[in-house]
């Protein structure tokens, strides 16, 4: 998208994450907010643009920009500083400067915001195809090896109060003999009663 001269301004037309000065610089809109306005968008970069559209943050050097991109004035600089900062917290530095900045929570949920949406949508289905939630009961499709509790959970058992696993659409949780376990959702099959 191309940029407007608001942004040229703010920008003072270098990438507002490493400080490029490109004279293609990019209006990118920190997700799920749109270009419609410049409020959402930040000045990138060909470099940044790319691995951002990419979801390819494992040039963790390069992102070490971004320890200062992330004291920005603008909430949309600092929103997506803090988002791809968090992709890689597994850096000391990046996890550093996610805890030494204070920034708004209105903006640390907009950098959360993508992620949520996608987790969001992971759906658990049972043996059946019958969609799964947290709170339902299901019954054992087979015999079940309880790993480390020793013991097995035949075909047959009901599960009460589970627990949908949320970033993993396979996997719920629930109790069984008083261990809450993992079980695979293809092997359960969903209760009516
Ligand atoms: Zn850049």
């Amino acid at each position: 998208m191309a940029i407007t001269n608001q942004l040229k301004e703010r920008s003072n037309n270098s990438c507002e994450l490493c400080s490029e000065q490109d004279e293609n610089l990019m209006a990118y809109a920190v997700p799920p907010r749109t270009n419609d306005s410049t409020d959402n968008e930040v000045a990138l970069c060909n470099n940044c643009f790319s691995q951002i559209s990419q979801s390819n943050y494992s040039d963790t050097n390069h992102w070490r920009c971004l320890t200062g991109s992330i004291w920005s004035e603008a909430p949309a600089v600092q929103a997506l500083s803090y988002k791809i900062l968090s992709k890689i917290k597994t850096e000391d530095w990046a996890a550093e400067a996610l805890e030494s900045v204070a920034l708004e929570e209105s903006v640390i949920n907009w950098a959360n915001a993508e992620d949520e949406i996608a987790a969001a949508k992971v759906v658990h289905k049972d043996a059946y195809g019958i969609e799964l939630a947290s709170g339902d009961t299901v019954i054992l499709t087979q015999n079940l090896n309880v790993k480390g509790a020793n013991f097995i959970a035949p075909k047959g058992t009901i599960v009460r109060k589970i627990k949908v696993v949320p970033d993993n659409a396979e996997q719920v949780e629930g109790k069984i003999e008083g261990d809450t376990i993992v079980i695979l959702t293809k092997f359960v099959r969903k209760s009516t009663v």
